[in-house]
């Protein structure tokens, strides 16, 4: 089989994602798929990845190994969807797994991207100048409302994004938040039932430091 750096697609054939009309060296493929929690990121990542295999495409699946909430050895939806993934603790993991195997590896998928170092950054860019399709799901914001690095960076380098949306456990509206419940405020506790739900922008309520025992003074200009 042609690697992916030199595969070709011909002039009138299906090019998959690409149409039907390349005709140059197949190129890499960054795509992100964001959002809140329980928007559906998961789903939509196992859904692409297992069409990739249907199409023969030789997929490598990997997942943080803070997110073993539901399995070690595969990424989960909250909809009990799974498929296998190798776990690792950070980039350079990644790298040690995957870089050896990459001649058999077409497709890379990571779930949870938002919990790996800005270093996926360039990974991503290095595996799709190798011709890779590399499909990246994570958070795109914190329980604060604020981005999550290194999730606005992909968003920047990437082919495709989608950004799905959850519905508000409050009202029913689409959500883009991810409300923590509670008063755990560390930034990396992985998702368990009743520690986080989706909020729309209206039912959101940011975190706020509660233990703050003076309050801030606002600029003048800010006075009414
Ligand atoms: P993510 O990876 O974005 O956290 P998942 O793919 O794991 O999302 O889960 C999406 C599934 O979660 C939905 O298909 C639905 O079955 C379930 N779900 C639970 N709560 C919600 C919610 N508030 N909004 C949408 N889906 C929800
Ligand atoms: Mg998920
Ligand atoms: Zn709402």
């Amino acid at each position: 089989m042609a690697t992916a750096q030199t595969a070709r697609i011909h002039p009138g054939t299906c090019g998959g994602t690409y149409g039907g009309t390349y005709s140059g060296t197949l190129p890499g493929r960054i795509e992100v798929i964001t959002g809140p929690m329980f928007s559906g990121k998961s789903e939509e990542l196992i859904r692409r990845l297992k069409r990739a295999q249907i199409a023969k495409r030789r997929v490598a699946c990997f997942k943080p190994d803070l997110d073993v909430r539901y399995n070690r050895t595969a990424i989960a939806s909250h909809s009990a969807q799974t498929l296998d993934a190798v776990t690792i603790a950070n980039v350079e993991e990644l790298k040690a797994v995957l870089l050896p195997r990459l001649d058999e590896i077409e497709v890379v998928g990571v779930d949870e991207a938002q919990f790996l170092e800005a270093s996926l950054v360039k990974l991503a860019n290095e595996l799709v100048h190798l011709g890779k399709r590399v499909i990246l799901a994570g958070l795109d914001t914190t329980f604060t409302g604020e981005p999550f690095p290194p999730i606005p960076e992909l968003l920047a380098i990437a082919d495709e994004v989608v950004k799905l949306s959850a519905v508000c456990m409050q009202c029913g509206a689409p959500a883009i938040h991810t409300q923590r419940l509670g008063s755990n405020q560390a930034l990396v506790v992985v998702g368990a039932a009743g520690v986080y739900e989706a909020r729309c922008r209206a039912c959101f309520q940011p975190w706020v430091d509660e233990h703050a025992t003076e309050q801030m003074a606002l600029p003048v200009s800010a006075r009414g």
